[in-house]
């Protein structure tokens, strides 16, 4: 299969190695003009059901046997399909999602470094010898678990799709992915890749539709021994009550509204246009958003007209036309954030934005200006809820003791992002912080360190060894021995 063989506009399933194109399809929206570009499958209860079974099999089959040099070979081949099918998938992303295309590029990269990371890795991964008598050997196993589920959101349908699928496929499991209505067409692109790189089919299948039909029938589904969700608050509830219905592990990345705290003897050249970039980047439709500036009183006034300097100059535009920010996914997503703006308006000072911009070219699709609060205070709507859009709150801080109170100070618990150059308040910090990730004069996190949230942004662990680890379960045994 190569890429002429895709239809034009017309995106099917991929189940047990086929292409399986339903009878009612989804139509896929460009958001920076609002109008239907492609449609793709639309899975409900029976796909869903061949694409567990198809799992299945290929786990019983294949994949479950299968050694891990075998999975490693396969996944550093799909890797590398990924890099050599780049500017397809970065075009594809960008005008699915409406991202710039220099950030879809960037999650193309990440998409194959999954891959590659934990090609590296897997075989690392084993089992250990106990020492609980010379008569017998105690040992453990590290197995998959078997069919994993993965339904992931629209705000990097490649990254993330690729961050939860190769750890689970690494350690051994055959995957069902259901990808975001909003944007679906990459996760379909790469399980036609991974066909190619010569993963057995049935071993990656992706079944694209509707949360309420799709999703849910392959969260409830009884033949999936784990779940792995990445989106909303809400919809995380319900698949975690879908997977206790089963009795299966669940892991919940849910956002986040992280902080970016900068003390009065950070760098501030180093940091101001990494708090620009850490909420502008996917016009801040990032689950580890840099949402809050935090940032003590002696430097607000320097560091605020430093931001709004930058949100000024900032350029704004289709994702093809490679701007500094493209617009916001949907129609639906850029009402919610213009009625958050609207709260904030009464509840803090505007320094910059707020709107849709000026221009004919803006009126279509779902642009919005970056937008800047300041004098947020901590118990602000805009301060706690998830904005999901370019808007940065800032709330100004006394001491580092006050610093922790805000930043811990909302349910949510993903990651932080500290700006100091002394040591001492940065490891105290670190502490201090309730979330799963801290980065300290940086607020970039690689593949290779763990990611995973606190409170309400959910539970479990992506990246890193930990991940890979956490698609695996520990079988004990104990062989008794005599001396013949
Ligand atoms: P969402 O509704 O939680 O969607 C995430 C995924 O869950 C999508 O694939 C969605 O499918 C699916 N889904 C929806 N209902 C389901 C159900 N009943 N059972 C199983 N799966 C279901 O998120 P959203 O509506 O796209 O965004 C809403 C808000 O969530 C955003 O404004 C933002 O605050 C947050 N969010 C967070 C992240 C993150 O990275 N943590 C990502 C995206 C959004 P459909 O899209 O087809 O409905
Ligand atoms: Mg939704």
């Amino acid at each position: 299969m190569n890429r002429h063989m895709v239809p034009e506009g017309a995106y099917p399933a991929i189940i047990g190695g086929e292409r399986i194109f339903t009878q009612q399809n989804i139509d896929v929206i460009d958001p920076a003009t609002g109008k239907v570009f492609a449609t793709v499958a639309r899975c409900g209860q029976a796909e869903v059901d061949q694409a567990v079974a198809a799992a299945r099999a290929a786990f019983k089959k294949s994949w479950r046997l299968s050694t891990a040099a075998e999975r490693a070979r396969l996944l550093g081949s799909f890797a590398q399909a990924i890099t050599d099918n780049s500017d397809q998938l970065a075009a594809l992303e960008s005008r699915d999602t409406g991202k710039p295309l220099r950030q879809a590029r960037v999650d193309v990269q990440f998409a194959a470094r999954y891959f590659e990371y934990y090609s590296n890795m897997v075989e690392a991964v084993f089992g250990s010898v106990i020492p609980a008598g010379t008569d017998r050997l105690t040992f453990t196993l590290r197995e998959a678990y078997g069919v994993t589920g993965h339904i992931i959101p629209w705000n990097y349908p490649l990254g993330i799709a690729c961050r939860t699928l190769a750890p689970a496929l690494a350690a051994g499991n055959c995957c069902v992915l259901k990808p975001a209505e909003q944007a679906p067409l990459s996760s379909v692109r790469i399980a036609e890749l991974a066909l190619e790189a010569g993963f057995p089919a049935g071993v990656l299948n992706v079944v694209p539709g509707y949360g309420a039909e799709a999703g849910a029938a392959l969260s409830g589904h009884p033949g999936i021994d784990h779940i792995s969700f990445t989106g909303s608050v809400p919809i995380g509830r319900k698949i975690a009550e879908a997977a206790a219905g089963n009795l299966i592990p669940a892991a919940l990345e849910l956002g986040g509204k992280s902080p970016n705290i900068v003390l009065a003897d950070a760098d501030l050249d180093l940091a101001t246009p990494v708090v620009a970039q850490a909420i502008l980047q996917n016009a801040g439709q990032t689950c580890s958003a840099g949402a809050r500036l935090l940032v003590h009183r002696d430097v607000h006034d320097e560091l605020v007209a430093r931001l709004k300097a930058i949100f000024a100059r900032t350029t704004i535009g289709a994702g093809s036309a490679d701007p500094d920010l493209g617009p916001v996914i949907s129609a639906v997503q850029h009402q919610r954030i213009g009625e958050l703006i609207d709260i904030g308006r009464g509840e803090a000072e505007l320094v910059h934005g707020g709107n849709r911009p000026a221009g004919a070219q803006y009126e279509a699709g779902y642009f919005f200006e970056p937008t800047l609060f300041d004098q947020v205070a901590p118990e602000a709507t805009i301060a706690q809820r998830e904005i999901f859009g370019p808007v940065l709150t800032v709330t100004p801080f006394g001491d580092l003791d006050e610093a922790v109170e805000i930043a811990n100070g909302t349910d949510y618990g993903l990651v932080a992002g500290v700006w100091t150059r002394n040591i001492g308040r940065a490891n105290w910090l670190l502490r201090e912080l309730h979330c799963g990730q801290v980065m300290i004069n940086t607020f970039s996190n690689g593949v290779e360190l763990p990611f995973g949230g606190r409170k309400k942004s959910g539970y479990g662990v992506e990246k890193g060894f930990d991940a890979l680890l956490a698609f695996t379960h520990v079988k004990g045994a104990v062989v008794m021995m005599g001396k013949d």
